[in-house]
């Protein structure tokens, strides 16, 4: 969430072509403290009245049990990042927020990890848990991560929780989120999580692997034949 006219603007133009949730940070964890990290409380507010103008609901980041209740007060689900995966007080807090989480994998987690850190929210009290593949550190540094889609499967027989896939993060790289999106449906991805931006060039985070609208729209068509092609439909 850099504005709310951008926020609006990118919004429209993700539900115009399909999009059915509407993701953006208020808090954002960055590798470099020097990075713009979210504007926090106010993001919230804003992040409330767009979704609510576009009618779609909204799920965003908590980084800190100290912002929870704010957090949960304002979005339709909560998401627990990559890089907290591991922080057991929040998996616990988030337990008992009373709204469904997005629980993404951690960076270097297995997937045992990734069920194991489920397993703290949901026996905290919160059954609405949803697990995201978003990629993982392995020695290839041609992608971000890579991103294991071997993931969607091995859980699908492992778990009844829906499985997101994030082929933002999981490549870092633009033309690679529309394969590799077509993929993750292909495997059995309950959804599918991508960064959208009006202009990525200018985005005040992950420009690189953000979509412009119209390779969103586009993507959203090319996953139609491929979810139905696995008894799926978007
Ligand atoms: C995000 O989804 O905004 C994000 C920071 O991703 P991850 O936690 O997977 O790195
Ligand atoms: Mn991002």
């Amino acid at each position: 969430m850099e504005t709310r006219e951008q926020l609006l603007a990118s919004g429209r133009a993700a539900k115009d072509a399909g999009a059915t949730i509407l993701r953006a940070g208020a808090y954002k964890p960055r590798t470099s403290p020097y990075s713009f990290s979210g504007h926090g409380p106010s993001a919230l507010t804003l992040l409330r009245e767009v979704a609510d103008e576009l009618q779609m609901p909204f799920v965003t980041e908590v980084m800190d049990t100290a912002d929870l209740d704010l957090v949960a007060e304002h979005a339709d689900a909560v998401q627990v990042g990559a890089r907290n995966m591991h922080n057991f007080a929040l998996l616990r807090a988030v337990g008992g927020c009373g709204k469904p989480v997005v629980l993404k994998r951690g960076l270097s987690a297995t997937i045992e990890e990734l069920l194991l850190a489920a397993e703290y929210i949901l026996g905290s009290g919160n059954e609405q848990v949803i697990l995201c593949e978003r990629g993982i550190r392995t020695f290839e540094t041609a992608t971000r991560n890579t991103l294991d889609l071997n993931a969607v499967p091995y859980i699908k027989r492992k778990s009844h929780l829906p499985v997101l896939v994030d082929p933002s993060h999981g490549t870092g790289v633009r033309d690679l989120v529309t394969p590799m999106a077509l993929a993750a449906a292909a495997c059995g991805a309950d959804g599918i999580m991508v960064e959208v931006h009006e202009n990525p060039p200018a985005a005040l985070s992950d420009g690189a692997q953000s979509l412009y609208p119209d390779q969103f729209a586009e993507m959203v068509q090319a996953l139609r034949p491929v979810a139905q092609a696995v008894g799926r439909s978007l």
